[in-house]
């Protein structure tokens, strides 16, 4: 892999510029900063892979803003060694933070060819997190239940059957919403039934695709 003192000087840049939107979690930023996203790029995209901006990865996807990362990765207070499962591993930026925040993480994506690709690329640059080519409407209820769980599709409501994944005492973020605008939410199990949401602004996510079967 290369790393140049160019790349992580932008990397610094990339993470100061977070503080000041807010985002204060030091492991939230140490992971962006320690995280080379340059390599979750297409290299014609190089040199944008420090600005705080989404960018397409191929199949209609786009490997989602920093800031947008950051900001969920915050919201779902991730302690090392938490069970953790992403829904929309696109580039698998998301999932790379969030292993370099110490999760074991599970991730799936729907479409083969993202999955396909993604796998390669954890294997080639040992990121040990767990990919699976699956509906994310579903989750991974053989792996079931998680600490947490981060969805990085918009979402029309959260699915039930991801509620059931979570831990009594966990929380979920998801961008939820129809059309070009989501809110965030961040779901709280206080109980098998009970769920406290909270709404943490206005995102835009591309929509999560309908299920596989
Ligand atoms: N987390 C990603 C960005 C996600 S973009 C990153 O860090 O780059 C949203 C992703 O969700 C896309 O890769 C898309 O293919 C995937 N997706 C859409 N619908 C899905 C579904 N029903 N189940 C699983 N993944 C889905």
């Amino acid at each position: 892999m290369i790393d140049t003192y160019r790349h992580q000087g932008l990397r610094k840049l990339l993470v100061n510029g977070l503080k000041d939107r807010g985002i204060s979690d030091e492991n939230v930023l140490k992971a962006i900063g320690n995280v080379p996203r340059h390599i979750f790029m297409d290299s014609s995209f190089l040199e944008f892979a420090y600005q705080d901006k989404a960018f397409p990865i191929g199949s209609g996807q786009t490997i989602s803003q920093p800031y947008t990362v950051a900001f969920q990765s915050e919201l779902l207070q991730v302690e090392k060694g938490m069970k953790v499962l992403e829904v929309g591993t696109g580039s698998g930026y998301q999932a790379s933070v969030l292993l370099e925040m110490g999760a074991k993480v599970f991730t799936v994506e729907r479409q083969i060819n993202l999955f396909k690709s993604v796998s390669k690329f954890f294997n080639k640059y040992g990121f040990k997190a767990k990919v699976f080519n699956r509906d994310g409407y579903k989750g991974l209820p053989t792996f079931a239940p998680f600490d947490r769980i981060i969805i990085t599709a918009a979402v029309p409501k959260i699915p039930d059957e991801l509620k059931m994944q979570l831990k009594v005492g966990g929380n979920l973020v998801a961008p939820v919403g129809k059309g070009g605008h989501q809110t965030m939410v961040r779901l709280i199990k206080i109980s098998e039934t009970e769920f406290d949401e909270e709404y943490h602004g206005g995102f835009v996510f591309v929509p999560m695709l309908p299920g596989i079967e």
